[in-house]
């Protein structure tokens, strides 16, 4: 009997063509990690049908070395693993690079209380329990990942799993805001901004935290620090240059919203692609 992948592979190579290679590579490739190939077999047909790329790892060993090659945009951690237990893997993709930025989900036969707690104190996205609906997960995936494009961070300092979670890979492609904390750059639809130094620290600070409201003190305290001769005409006038570069990329939308009197804060309002 052939496999799945081995299906997916077939029918790849027989209608290879530049288009097929760039669908393939837009949809968001999920690590599924579950020894029982019965369920693996069920969830990568549901996620291959819903517009994802499943990768599947029967062993956590061999879960870490994809995760090595390529981190994905979202991981399926089966608890019960016959090398290593799911919360223990989830520490080790964790501490690779980029691992605190992949969504984790878990799975396991135990529906017991205590696992619960164990996987989301540990900071998993989710848990879901044996027996599921194969369709059910599929619909968490798309949840959990529709939560994390629309901000998304590249190679980014290590943060408390609490934050929002963020993904790597194609996901991110298409967010509004990606920010990548490594190369202080940011991209707004895409499109690369030249940002100066303190531009870039006060449009890192708003698109950390689409909404939240910075009062003037707050940037300038945050962005300028100790340097001391920095007024609040400072910030207005920083904000300003901004706004204009990102009028560049996109004429119609207001993505910095001004808050007479107290400071400046993300637009929430922004579509997700520009038209
Ligand atoms: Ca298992």
């Amino acid at each position: 009997m052939i496999g799945f992948i081995d299906a997916v592979a077939q029918g790849i190579q027989a209608k290879r063509n530049p288009i097929t290679i760039m669908v393939m590579a837009l949809k968001p490739r999920i690590l599924l990690v579950e020894d029982e190939s019965g369920i693996a077999d069920t969830l990568q047909y549901v996620l291959a049908t819903d517009g994802f790329t499943p990768v599947w790892c029967s062993t956590a060993e061999e879960a870490i070395r994809q995760f090595q090659a390529e981190p994905p945009a979202l991981a399926v951690l089966d608890v019960g693993l016959p090398d290593l237990n799911g919360f223990e893997l989830f520490r080790r993709l964790q501490a690779l690079p980029g691992g605190s930025q992949v969504p984790m989900v878990f799975l396991t036969a135990r529906s017991d209380e205590i696992d619960r707690v164990v996987g989301l104190e540990l900071g998993a996205d989710d848990y879901i329990a044996k027996p599921f609906s194969p369709r059910e997960l599929v619909a968490r995936v798309r949840t959990i990942l529709r939560r994390s494009a629309r901000v998304g961070v590249v190679a980014a300092a290590p943060t408390p799993m609490a934050q929002v979670p963020v993904t790597l890979s194609a996901v991110c492609t298409r967010a509004i805001w990606l920010l990548d904390e490594e190369r202080h750059q940011i991209r707004f639809y895409g499109r690369l901004l030249e940002l100066s130094r303190y531009e870039y620290g006060v449009l890192r600070l708003l698109v950390q935290k689409p909404g939240r409201v910075f009062t003037r003190d707050e940037l300038l305290l945050t962005v300028w620090g100790d340097d001391n001769d920095s007024f609040d005409r400072t910030v207005d006038a920083h904000i300003k240059t901004l706004r204009a570069k990102l009028k560049q990329v996109a004429p119609a939308l207001e993505p910095i919203r001004t808050l007479r009197g107290t400071g400046y804060a993300l637009s929430e309002t922004l579509p997700e692609t520009l038209s």
